[in-house]
């Protein structure tokens, strides 16, 4: 496996494998990489003969006072884990590389990014489509994939390849969770064993509002999602929202009978940990 630093160095690789007839996905992460990271490293198999996995702790996409200088970064460890899961190489440029002085050149995709994670952190999803477009030009890749873990990410980097005609195939990825529920993230690194515990409250919470949509359609999102909030808040949580949406429009659902596909979101923190977590059900 390779570790490669350079966008023109990415560039010249990637032109090479399409020359010899490869296909390249890539799966950009921020690294402290984990069981959910490296699903999309086997899913992206099925997709490619050749596997970029880009480890950049993109600056841009956080905001004042959030995680950015705290933020792990394991990298030969990560490097570890992608050469065990078959990565072909990672692409690990510096931040100078990326954003070089002068940088003034943003994306930012204006609809779906609105509301949730891009109302609670503004600038947030702007951060991301300028980096995972600059990604795509260093990586070229046939296709990328993004974890349903962050549900309104792949929905925004869906819409932004939509709207900008990039020939990438956008592949989401199932989110995958800690035997007792927790959904991975590389934030958990943050928690105590007690914050840890307090926070099985988010997926315990996200099953009760399944079943009880299931059993009782007729019930309120405004009922499950007060019933929710008291579940996580007296948990030790810090609810930041929690959302019953369409899961194609990200429309915010006010019913559920005949509602379709839905996608409950919520987010809440811990102790130093601000957590997401997300669960789909499809209605008749
Ligand atoms: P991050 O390093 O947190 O920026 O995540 C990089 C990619 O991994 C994103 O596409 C995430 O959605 C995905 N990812 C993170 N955690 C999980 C998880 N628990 N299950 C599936 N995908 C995940």
């Amino acid at each position: 496996m390779q570790q490669v630093k350079t966008i023109a160095q990415m560039q010249e690789l990637s032109k090479q494998w399409h020359f010899c007839g490869d296909k390249v996905a890539v799966i950009p992460t921020m690294g402290a990489l984990h069981e959910g990271h490296l699903s999309l490293i086997r899913l992206a198999k099925k997709y490619a003969q050749k596997i970029i996995v880009t480890i950049f702790v993109n600056p841009t996409q956080f905001g004042e006072g959030e995680d950015l200088d705290a933020y792990p970064r394991p990298l030969k460890e990560d490097m570890h884990l992608c050469d065990l899961e078959g990565a072909d190489a990672v692409f690990t440029p510096s931040a100078q590389e990326m954003y070089p002085q002068g940088s003034s050149t943003w994306v930012d995709e204006t609809q779906v990014g609105l509301g949730l994670c891009g109302a609670k952190r503004l600038g947030h999803f702007r951060g991301v489509t300028t980096i995972v477009t600059k990604l795509f030009l260093a990586v070229l890749p046939d296709c990328a994939i993004f974890g349903e873990k962050d549900f309104q990410q792949l929905a925004v980097i869906r819409r932004m390849v939509r709207d900008l005609n990039f020939p990438v195939e956008v592949i989401g990825a199932p989110l995958i969770r800690e035997e007792d529920g927790l959904a991975m993230s590389s934030r958990n690194r943050y928690l105590s064993n007690e914050e840890r515990s307090n926070a099985l409250s988010l997926s315990k919470s996200l099953n009760y509002a399944l079943e009880e949509i299931k059993n009782k359609p007729s019930i309120t999102p405004e009922i499950l999602k007060g019933e929710m909030h008291e579940m996580i808040e007296s948990s030790g949580g810090q609810v930041d929202y929690i959302e019953f949406l369409n899961a194609e429009s990200l429309q915010e659902l006010d019913g559920f009978m005949n509602a379709g596909e839905i996608r409950v979101l919520v987010a809440a923190k811990f102790g130093p940990a601000r957590l997401i977590d997300n669960m789909g059900l499809t209605l008749g």
